[in-house]
């Protein structure tokens, strides 16, 4: 039985004019304790609204079908209800922007005690005290808990952000691109952070962003999502070397620090498809080099292909 395991999740809304943006179609992956998973794509193809779907954070605007498993249990199984025991103690998140975790008008201890009170972790002087060390853990100086968020450079922020992540101890982190909008020293540094924090308390990660390079530094496997789907899922050495689908190449022939040395880098040329509308053959082919005949008219299914798994039609034919 997997930590954590999502089972066709799809998340769809209606639009106020009519018609449905589908924007998360048929997902599956599974996490072991202690795996670090990186969802990667670019904007728009659903990595955001996945990760908040595991969490049940989407906004009551969106319809949610699948199974999102927490050691076998279905927890959205029941709404609310049954996920509200589930978030932050035994799955956290991590939001993209740090600001966006945190109350401007309250100091930063403070909220990470009301974390703690919350979940009957602790209260009163042993929540301030674990708030301490909490930040410390982070590289925060307990004394600086009782500052303002404002108070907080960047990257301090963020690594505050991540402690009250930690405050009841979960077993999976969800980190929202968690470097973005900070320089690059800064991103070392916190990646450095969450890859030591992971070792050190044996957390499983699911790291969504648009960052191949950071997913190859930190992460065992990589799902990369196109157009609300999964396209390619598997560990990540092995979509770097022999990528079984077209996408998962481009992405990396797009991506300077991985590029072999004087290589080109290559850009993707269009854009994703609009998620209202709907979709024929493959959702990849206006912009493949590798389309051919069959992919205007089928969609490709997600299939294992060695110790991967990819949804191309390329798969299909002999080599
Ligand atoms: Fe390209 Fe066809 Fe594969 Fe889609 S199915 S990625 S269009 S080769």
């Amino acid at each position: 039985m997997s930590l954590l395991e999502a089972r066709e999740l799809n998340v769809w809304f209606d639009l106020e004019g009519g018609g449905t943006l589908h924007a998360v179609q048929g997902v599956s992956f599974a996490l072991e304790e202690g795996e670090r998973l990186g969802l990667v794509g670019e904007s728009g193809c659903g990595k955001t609204t996945t990760a908040l779907a595991l969490l049940g954070l989407l906004p009551s605007s969106a319809e949610v079908a699948g199974e999102v498993r927490f050691h076998g249990e279905d927890v959205l199984a029941g709404g609310e209800e049954s996920v509200r025991p589930h978030r932050w103690t035994d799955v956290a998140m991590v939001f993209q922007g740090a600001m966006n975790s945190f109350n401007p008008v309250r100091t930063v201890e403070s909220q990470i005690v009301e974390a703690l009170e919350l979940h009957a972790v602790a209260e009163g002087a042993v929540a301030r005290a674990r708030a301490g060390k909490l930040l410390e853990s982070v590289g925060i100086p307990a004394d600086r808990a009782r500052r303002f968020p404002h108070e907080f450079s960047g990257g301090m922020r963020q690594r505050a952000a991540i402690a009250m992540a930690l405050a009841c101890e979960p077993s999976v982190l969800v980190a929202d691109e968690p470097t973005t909008a900070l320089d690059v020293m800064v991103q070392a540094q916190i990646l450095e952070l969450l890859d030591g924090l992971c070792r050190d308390f044996g957390l499983a990660l699911v790291l969504v962003t648009h960052d191949l390079p950071v997913v190859a530094q930190l992460c065992d496997r990589a799902a990369v999502m196109y157009a609300g789907e999964i396209v390619e899922e598997g560990p990540v050495e092995r979509l770097y070397h022999s990528p079984r689908h077209p996408y998962t190449r481009l992405l990396f022939a797009a991506t300077p620090d991985l590029a072999d040395d004087g290589a080109p880098v290559a850009s993707i040329p269009g854009a994703p498809p609009r998620l209202d509308r709907p979709l024929v053959g493959c959702p990849f082919r206006p912009r493949c080099d590798r389309a051919f005949g069959r992919c205007a008219e089928e969609r490709p299914l997600l299939r294992r292909v060695d110790g991967s798994r990819a949804a191309c039609h390329l798969n299909d034919v002999p080599a």
